[in-house]
């Protein structure tokens, strides 16, 4: 049982934007790693989770993900992880990020991050929906993504993550057929098999998931919860 818990950002909330669950209080992200760590629960790679959806390795862990790439989780997120002995990984919009675009984190942090154990996975070019693109589009967002980040950082791209959660299966065949060994997609859940190796399921967390609220993303419950509600709307559209 390893939840793969999706995040944005670090930081307060804004009173007044309608995207406040996408914010997660520093404070309530680090009572969040002090929590794996005192229950001895180990955070995973990519390549780890891939190992763990392979043959069950890591039963007692949870793997970190991060959307967007946002300069926070630079700033705010490595000191706390480090701190915590944790990693996570990072899925970068890859333009913003290679034009060290305001708010985004330039490839010096993204470098910073994988010397720290961190590992980055690609969010696409532009963050698209990318089941409403045409072909040759499409296929530039998650081929050429990879390629990009991969020559910038010097390092294996190994994982992929869908922006909104939009995916057909055309989309699913390209990024299975590009290099990539797994993808994550904004489904809920927080259960995971080898058929969904190209469609993972995350459990979000969103501000004030602390304590008891935070250990039931990890729970049956949680696993019941959205079995149920994602009943009928799980499997990937043909294209
Ligand atoms: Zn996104």
């Amino acid at each position: 049982m390893a939840p793969i818990l999706m995040y944005h950002y670090l930081a307060d909330p804004p009173a007044d934007s309608p995207h406040r669950g996408l914010y997660v209080p520093p404070a309530e992200f680090a009572a969040q790693l002090e929590l794996l760590r005192r229950r001895n629960v180990a955070t995973l790679s990519p390549t780890e989770y891939s190992q763990h959806l392979t043959d069950g390795a890591f039963p007692r862990s949870t793997w970190l993900t991060f959307d967007d790439g946002k300069l926070d989780n630079h700033a705010i997120g490595l000191p706390l992880l480090k701190k915590y002995g944790a990693k996570a990984t990072f899925f970068v919009t890859v333009e913003p990020c290679l034009s060290s675009a305001a708010g985004y984190m330039p490839v010096p942090a993204l470098k910073e991050m994988i010397a720290e154990g961190m590992s980055i996975g690609s969010h696409t070019m532009t963050h698209p929906r990318l089941a409403r693109l045409p072909e040759d589009e499409m296929r530039r967002e998650i081929i050429d993504s990879r390629k990009r980040l991969q020559d910038a950082l010097g390092d294996p791209i190994d994982s992929f993550c869908y922006p909104y959660g939009n995916w057909d299966k055309r989309v699913l065949d390209t990024v299975a057929e590009a290099g990539y060994s797994l993808a994550v997609s904004t489904v809920r859940g927080n259960r995971n098999g080898e058929a969904e190796r190209w469609c993972l399921k995350r459990a979000m967390v969103q501000p004030g998931r602390t304590g008891l609220r935070f250990r039931y993303l990890f729970g049956l419950l949680y696993h019941w919860e959205h079995s149920f509600k994602n009943r009928g709307k799980w499997k990937p559209r043909a294209s």
